[in-house]
């Protein structure tokens, strides 16, 4: 009799580099691979409706990927545990595989199911499939989270050579019989009426192939200059893997060593010192894994309790015009504007309407962070928690409070002619540069000969920049004492 092994896939929607799937394959027999859309185990947290967009497609790309092979992706819906046992049962599959997730609730839950399984007498591992190193090989002393980045990294690159990716298979067996599986059109993760997803098609290819197209790009036009243009929202000066990264689409080992074999590969030096900047980038993701894995409450509390006492004001008008891009602070309305096209913003301009939002709103950051998870299509709890704690203040390594990014010269120092703002804010697009992070300060003149009616065509501010700086310093003076 064939033995059968189930591969269980989750934030791993790739081929190459897949150790988990290497393990199933490896053990001969037959491979079930398996995807299961859980909303309904303890915890889940309701997919993103972004997410749920990139998921259709990335899952699209795979079930072709896999069939190409020879094999077939099966989709079930349910709690993961019985999806799980109902599976095994249903195949005689004897062994379980699977790359961990690092989210609270997620480890709790494959916890769970490893032993039940294991009770079953099935034979049941699991792999580092998603990150540079897992948190427990990144610790201090004490055994827990670094607090602060640079130690983080320094521990990590000590870690010495991550190994070689493993190369996706080239054939995968098939089915033995018919085994049921969802459709996925069933899953209604696409949006109906109205069909917003215009821009996120124009912009993404989700996807393995998607991603070794992007990251190829970015080695070959973007990651020389990465140091300087990685803060410039008007120019493609990043690499946009985020979203490739969150579904585990590639994975950052591979990442890690194509980017140094192009860096060794180049003999003129240009590459290296960009490559290396944007592999730190990796290790801020891992540090955020890592402080997510130590600190499972992060999503819902301060990571400083001293933020406990901080006055959050309820304002949903206000939270309203931020979302909608209408604040009056063209940066923050651009890259509003932008997130809701494409599902994507910028990381200056994430740390621009972010400290917006908590600092000249006073919106509590959980407000922000839930409103980013619902639209990113790079939506990870991890980076998204972390970060929003981040520019808080309340955070881990965190910008201090008193740090209060104008959003005026955010924007004339970023997008010093403007490109990105006229794109996502077209009713300014005539504004001459020296007003357009400011049209209230424009003369009426040159208001009316770039066409824009303050209140009428673009709106005016929701708060006076001043005011608004002062009234949460005020507030965070009240609280600095705070335990
Ligand atoms: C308020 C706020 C919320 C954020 N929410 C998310 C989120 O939900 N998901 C997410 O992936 N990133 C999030 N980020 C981090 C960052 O903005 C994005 O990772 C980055 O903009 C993605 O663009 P890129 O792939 O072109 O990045 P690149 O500059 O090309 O960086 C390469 C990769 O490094 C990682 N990375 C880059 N910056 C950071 C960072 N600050 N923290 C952790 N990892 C980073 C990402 O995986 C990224 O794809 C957030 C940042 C802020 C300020």
């Amino acid at each position: 009799m064939t033995d059968v092994s189930l591969y269980w896939l989750r934030k791993d929607l790739r081929l190459s580099d897949n150790p988990a799937l290497r393990a199933a394959l490896s053990r001969g027999g037959c491979t079930v691979c398996v995807f299961i859309l859980d909303t309904e185990s303890e915890g889940a947290l309701p997919i993103g409706a972004a997410s749920a967009w990139w998921l259709h497609h990335s899952l699209t790309a795979l079930m072709n990927e896999i069939e190409g092979l020879g094999g077939k992706l099966i989709l079930r819906r349910g709690p993961s545990q019985k999806c799980l046992i109902d599976l095994c049962q249903e195949t005689g599959a004897t062994a379980v595989y699977w790359n961990r997730c690092y989210e609270p609730d997620a480890v709790s839950r494959d916890s769970e199911i490893k032993k039940i399984l294991k009770e079953q007498d099935l034979l049941v591992e699991s792999f580092n499939g998603s990150l540079l190193h897992e948190p427990w090989e990144v610790q201090t002393k004490a055994g827990g989270s670094y607090g602060v980045f640079s130690p983080f990294w320094k521990a990590e690159q000590a870690l010495g050579e991550l190994p070689q990716p493993i190369p996706a298979p080239k054939k995968l067996p098939a089915l033995p019989s018919a085994i049921d599986s969802d459709a996925l059109e069933d899953w209604s993760l696409l949006p109906v009426a109205p069909d917003w997803a215009g821009g996120l098609r124009e912009s993404w290819t989700p996807g393995e192939t998607g991603a070794r197209t992007r990251l190829a790009a970015f080695l070959d036009e973007i990651a020389q200059g990465y140091n300087e243009t990685r803060n410039r929202p008007d120019i493609e000066g990043t690499s946009r893997l985020s979203p490739h990264l969150a579904f585990g689409e590639i994975s950052p080992r591979e990442i890690w060593h194509i980017a140094l074999d192009r860096v060794r590969a180049d003999k003129s030096g240009a590459l290296e010192k960009g490559v290396w900047s944007f592999l730190r980038e990796l290790g801020w993701r891992d540090f955020n894994h890592n402080l997510l894995f130590y600190n499972p409450s992060l999503p819902d509390t301060n990571y400083n309790s001293r933020f406990d006492a901080f006055p959050w004001q309820n304002d949903p008008d206000a939270v309203t015009a931020w979302e909608q891009g209408k604040t009056g602070y063209p940066l923050v309305d651009a890259g509003m504007r932008e997130l809701w096209h494409t599902g994507f913003m910028h990381n200056r301009v994430r740390m621009v309407v972010a400290s917006f939002l908590i600092k000249h709103l006073m919106i509590d950051w959980r407000v922000g962070e839930a409103w980013f998870r619902d639209t990113l299509v790079d939506a990870d709890l991890a980076n998204n928690v972390a970060n929003w704690q981040w520019t808080a203040g309340c955070g881990a390594d965190a910008a201090p409070y008193f740090r209060i990014f104008n959003p005026i010269g955010q924007g004339e120092k970023f997008d010093p002619d403007g490109l990105y703002i006229r794109h996502w804010v077209p009713e300014l697009k005539n504004m001459p540069t020296k007003y357009l992070n400011k049209p209230w300060e424009a003369p009426p003149d040159i208001l009316k000969t770039a066409g824009v009616n303050l209140g009428k065509t673009y709106p005016k501010p929701i708060v006076s920049h001043i005011q608004a700086r002062n009234r949460a310093l005020d507030a965070y003076n009240d609280i600095k004492g705070a335990a």
